[in-house]
């Protein structure tokens, strides 16, 4: 079984023709609001690609918050880890401009009242975990507790050191998987190693990580595993909006993890689903099935 500890968050989204400046009042499109919030996504993205999935969090006595509990249930996803807040649920707040430049605020509402007495009130069904996702959308006391639990308890603990912040030394050197896109690992090594595989394993093995994937868009991904090395290919698809992109990735190489497939190999498997992900609008929404999957992987 898969736990997802993290956020949870209500994606609204206004299309404009420019992105208003500061001052400025901009005329949009209707408003589209999706379900979202990185570990919700991942989540969702874990539980269909097959693992049972337990999802811990909590949400806002609110529609959005009532949204993001079908969109889970829906998927498989066992809810019973996300309890309700007194405050609004997460949300994040998105401009796009008809040449898909956003922005974004993100309010983190019910997500910021996340701890580690939360942990604490889900101990059992952590224990009962054998692979942990953490991203970095809710506070480190409560990442932190979640990961020292599921450590000392026999678990793989898998880290996303997403969206980029200052963080906890101990929760990226205790994570026992990262992943990270670009960006964010040249944050965690201290320099941008580049994209050959053989520059991003020594900067990985440099800083004493010895388990990780790191993601390139669309120019694919590797994965470093017990000193092996492996070059994952993007699918070549249209991709018409990358949200969540990574978070589906993630999700379905948990799953993988979970059934103890090689990281090289999950990480192809998660390349699939990313792919399939980005020829649709949305994050969870854009999320296959099985038998979308297995359709996509056989044509
Ligand atoms: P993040 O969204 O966290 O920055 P990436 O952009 O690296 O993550 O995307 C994660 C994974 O999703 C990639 O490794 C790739 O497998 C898949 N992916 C992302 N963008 C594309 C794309 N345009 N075409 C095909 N696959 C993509």
């Amino acid at each position: 079984r898969v736990g997802v500890l993290g956020s949870l968050n209500a994606d609204l989204t206004v299309t404009t023709r420019t992105l208003p400046g500061p001052g400025e009042t901009v005329v949009g499109d209707p408003l589209v609001v999706r379900p979202g919030g990185k570990s919700a996504n991942q989540a969702v993205a874990c539980a269909l690609a097959g693992a049972d999935t337990l999802m811990v969090g909590a949400v806002g006595d609110d529609a959005h918050g009532e949204m993001l509990r079908e969109s889970l249930t829906r998927a498989g996803v066992d809810i019973s880890g996300v309890r309700s807040a007194q405050v609004a649920t997460g949300t994040a707040v998105i401009t796009v401009d008809h040449r898909g430049e956003n922005t974004i605020v993100v309010s983190a509402g019910a997500n910021g009242t996340l701890g580690a007495d939360d942990v604490h009130d889900a101990a059992d069904a952590l224990r009962a975990v054998s692979v942990l996702g953490l991203c970095l959308e809710v506070s480190d006391p409560a990442l932190l507790a979640a990961q020292r639990l599921v450590n000392s308890a026999g678990g793989t603990t898998v880290l996303n050191v997403s969206p980029l912040r200052e963080v906890s030394a101990e929760l990226v050197a205790d994570a026992q998987v990262l992943i990270v896109n670009e960006h964010e690992l040249a944050a965690v090594v201290g320099s941008d190693p580049g994209r050959e595989p053989a520059d991003i394993a020594a900067a990985l093995d440099g800083h004493g990580i010895g388990r990780a994937v790191v993601t390139l868009g669309a120019q694919g991904s590797v994965a470093v595993e017990a000193g092996l090395v492996v070059s994952v290919p993007a699918f070549p698809v249209q991709a018409i909006d990358t949200t969540g992109a990574g978070d589906a990735f993630m999700g379905t190489l948990m799953a993988a993890i979970a059934a103890e497939v090689p990281l090289g190999e999950g990480a192809a498997l998660a390349s699939a689903f990313a792919a399939v992900a980005v020829t649709r609008r949305g994050a969870q929404a854009s999320y296959p099935g099985q038998p979308e999957l297995q359709e996509f992987l056989a044509r």
